[in-house]
């Protein structure tokens, strides 16, 4: 894909994470890595339902602005720790999902097997532990991890996914907060049960078939 086609894109994933309600007002942030070893970001202080392909900025290795108006996002210091622990992945998605940042201010884990499209596709649902948004700390609390998984709930505040490229780490951000919707409804009229060793080893056995690329997170 080319750098137009690639700005377009993004700001039609940014239309999707508004659209969603994944993020409010001027939050989250989207980057793609350039064949040259550099970024396409999303600027600072901009809706993300609301992006024009020029209003991107283009970053470099070390995070600093090379062109665009705008302002890196202060949270690139957490794409950048990603794009490093993941030489595989083309692009990374920050947002707010409600119900995922919802359960991990009250504790609940979403990394259990219960659902089998989270099994097939994700793995399970690590959340690591509250970090300072826009601080150094961000890119700390998500390094190590994120070599086992394409999802990760940070506490208290949002998510970020990757993949091959924007779409696909989109998409996997829509299956975290579509589960942790699921999760909110079941525990509303009981209690969720697991699936069994064999119920997961059944997908597990599909697995390659349908998400060939994704990165299982396996708890320890
Ligand atoms: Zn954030």
């Amino acid at each position: 894909m080319g750098e137009t086609a690639l700005r377009e894109a993004i700001c039609e994933v940014g239309r999707r994470l508004w659209t969603k309600g994944f993020t409010a007002a001027t939050d989250g942030n989207i980057s793609v890595r350039l064949s040259s070893g550099t970024f396409l970001s999303t600027p600072s202080g901009i809706s993300k339902g609301f992006m024009k392909p020029e209003d991107l900025v283009l970053v470099d290795a070390d995070g600093d602005k090379i062109a665009g108006t705008g302002n890196v996002t202060s949270e690139f210091r957490t794409h950048l720790a990603a794009y490093e622990e993941r030489p595989d992945i083309g692009a990374v998605v920050h947002a707010h999902p409600p119900k995922a940042v919802a359960a991990s201010l009250v504790g609940v884990s979403l990394a259990e097997p219960l659902l089998p499209e989270v099994v097939l596709a994700i793995g399970g649902i690590p959340t690591v532990p509250y970090a300072t948004p826009a601080s150094a700390e961000g890119g700390k609390a998500i390094r190590g991890i994120i070599r086992r998984c394409d999802a990760v709930i940070i506490a208290k505040h949002g998510t970020l996914t990757v993949g091959r490229d924007v779409f696909a780490a989109y998409l996997t951000l829509e299956k975290v907060e579509h589960a942790a919707e699921t999760v909110l409804w079941a525990k509303l009229m009981g209690t969720p049960e697991q699936l069994s060793a064999s119920e997961i080893e059944a997908l597990h056995r599909i697995q390659r078939t349908y998400f060939p690329e994704a990165r299982l997170f396996q708890p320890e």
